[in-house]
C-alpha cells in the first residue's frame, strides 16, 4: 500500500482528457501536488493510504478551470462605468481612473478580490493582464493560485512604466524574478494593435521567441477598431501582426469578432491560438467572434471572461454556458458547441494557448492536481442524467464546493482556506468610497 498525501473519492470525474470521458464512482491519487492515478474507488482503498481523504459523494470532479483572459484587479472598478460602448467605456471612464488610481495597492486589494471570487468559481488558473504584475504574481504565488501575468505594454506612460524601453526591462524582470516558481508563468501582453507601435510590437516579438513565452494580445475586438487601423496603416490589424512576425503558434489572441474568411484560414494556418469573452462582447457589443467556424477549421479556442468592469463577474461556469448558446444560436446549429466542447474550451484549451498544457487543464496522471468539485446534489441539478450538461447548463458557480491548485486545497465546503474574506470585504468597501469621493469618472 502506497502513502501518499490525498485521496479523493468523487461521484463523477469528468477528466476532459481522453475526451469525452466521464468515470463514476473514481478516485484521485495526489501526492506533492500532482496527480498520481485516477481509479475506480475499490482499488483506490486497497492501494493508498491518504493522510487526507475526502468523499465527494454528489459531487463532479473537474479539472480547475482556465480563465484565458482577465484584468483581475479591475475588479474594483465593476459596476463603475456600465451600458457604454467600448471606447466610450476605455476613454471616458476606465482609462482616466486607471490614471488617477493605479498603484502597487490598487493591484494587491483588486487581484485578492479578484482571485476569491476566481476560487470560489472553480477557476485555478488565470491569464492577467494589467500593471504590477509583480504584485498580481507575488499575491497568486502567496495565495496559492496558479497565474499567467502578463507583462503588459503599452504606448502610454503609467504608474507601472513611462516608455516602452521601460515597460520591457521591468517585465522581463518579472519573468526572471518568478521563473523558478512553480505556480507562477508569464506572457508577454501587449495592450492591443492599436496602441503599440511596431517597434514595441517588433521588439516583444524577439523577446518571447528568445524566453519562449506566449504573446498575450486584443486583436480585433470591434469593427470600428479594424476599419480606424485598416484606415490609418492601410492594412487590418491582423495583417499588419503578420508582417511583423507576430502571428504563430505563441500568439493568444483575445476576442477577434472581426474576421473574414481568409483571416480564419491565415490564423489556422499559423497556428494562433484565441480566446472567446462572449459576456464582455455581448456586454460592450463589441461583435461576435465566430467559434464555430473557428474550432471547425482547427483553431485552438480558449474561454476567458475578460475584467469584471465589462462583464461583470468572473464566473467561468456562467461564461461556458453563453458561449454555448452563442455558437448554437449563430450557427443554427444546436449541436454544436456541446457540453463537453464548452468544458474542453473551459480548461484544456485555455492551458494550451498559455502553453500550460503539460501541467494543467485536465486530468492526466503526471499533471499538477488543479481540481474543482461542483456539488450536484442541489434541487437545481436534479436529476442528474448527464453531469457535463449539468455543470453547462444548469449549475451555477456557488455550487462549486472544493478548489484544489496543485494539491493544496484552496477553497473547502466553500471556505477560503489561504484569503482572509473579511479582509477582502473590508478593501472593497474602502476603494468603493475612495473612487466615489473624487469622482474618478471624470477626472483628468
Ligand atoms: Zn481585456
Amino acid at each position: 500500500m502506497q502513502s501518499i498525501d490525498t485521496l479523493i473519492h468523487a461521484r463523477w470525474i469528468i477528466p476532459v482528457e481522453p475526451d469525452g470521458e466521464l468515470l463514476e464512482h473514481h478516485s484521485i491519487a495526489v501526492h506533492n501536488g500532482t496527480i498520481e492515478a485516477l481509479l475506480p474507488q475499490e482499488l483506490a482503498v486497497q492501494n493508498y493510504s491518504a493522510s487526507n481523504e475526502v468523499a465527494l459523494n454528489d459531487h463532479v470532479l473537474i479539472p480547475g478551470f482556465v480563465n484565458a483572459h482577465t484584468h483581475a484587479a479591475m475588479s474594483l472598478f465593476r459596476g463603475m462605468a456600465d451600458d457604454l460602448a467600448l471606447m466610450e467605456w476605455l476613454q471616458s471612464h476606465i482609462w482616466p481612473a486607471e490614471r488617477r488610481w493605479v498603484s502597487p495597492h490598487f493591484v494587491r486589494d483588486g487581484t485578492r478580490l479578484a482571485i476569491a471570487e476566481m476560487l470560489r468559481g472553480g477557476t485555478t488558473c488565470f491569464n492577467d493582464m494589467y500593471f504590477f504584475p509583480d504584485e498580481v504574481a507575488r499575491l497568486a504565488s502567496d495565495i496559492g493560485m496558479r497565474a499567467v501575468v502578463g507583462l503588459i505594454a503599452i504606448d502610454a506612460p503609467t504608474a507601472w512604466a513611462a516608455d516602452t524601453d521601460e515597460y520591457l526591462s521591468k517585465g522581463t524582470k518579472v519573468h526572471d524574478a518568478f521563473r523558478h516558481d512553480p505556480l507562477i508563468h508569464t506572457a508577454f501582453a501587449p495592450h492591443a494593435p492599436y496602441t503599440v507601435s511596431d517597434d514595441g510590437l517588433t521588439r516583444i516579438r524577439t523577446l518571447a521567441d528568445e524566453l519562449d513565452l506566449p504573446v498575450h494580445m486584443h486583436v480585433h475586438e470591434t469593427r470600428s477598431e479594424v476599419e480606424d487601423a485598416a484606415k490609418a496603416d492601410g492594412v487590418r490589424p491582423l495583417a499588419r501582426l503578420e508582417r511583423l512576425g507576430l502571428l504563430t503558434n505563441r500568439l493568444v489572441a483575445v476576442h477577434m469578432t472581426q474576421l473574414t474568411p481568409d483571416e480564419i484560414s491565415q490564423v489556422a494556418a499559423n497556428g494562433v491560438n484565441v480566446v472567446h469573452c462572449p459576456e464582455s462582447n455581448l456586454k460592450l457589443a463589441s461583435g461576435f467572434c465566430p467559434v464555430v467556424e473557428l474550432s471547425e477549421a482547427g483553431i485552438n479556442v480558449a474561454l476567458g471572461t475578460d475584467g469584471a468592469a465589462s462583464n461583470n463577474d468572473l464566473d467561468m461556469l456562467a461564461e461556458m454556458r453563453t458561449a454555448a448558446y452563442l455558437g448554437k444560436g449563430l450557427s443554427g446549429r444546436p449541436s454544436a458547441l456541446n457540453a463537453m466542447s464548452a468544458l474542453k474550451m473551459a480548461t484544456l484549451n485555455g492551458a494550451k494557448a498559455l502553453g500550460i498544457g503539460h501541467l494543467t487543464g485536465s486530468l492526466l496522471p503526471g499533471k499538477s492536481a488543479d481540481l474543482t468539485a461542483v456539488d450536484l446534489s442541489w434541487l437545481e441539478t436534479q436529476p442528474t442524467f448527464n453531469p457535463c450538461a449539468q455543470i453547462v447548463y444548469s449549475a451555477s458557480r456557488h455550487q462549486v464546493s472544493d478548489v484544489w491548485v496543485a494539491g493544496q486545497r484552496l477553497l473547502d465546503g466553500r471556505q477560503l482556506t489561504t484569503i482572509d474574506e473579511q479582509l477582502v470585504l473590508e478593501n472593497a468597501l474602502d476603494w468603493k468610497t475612495k473612487l466615489t469621493a473624487t469622482g474618478a469618472s471624470d477626472d483628468d
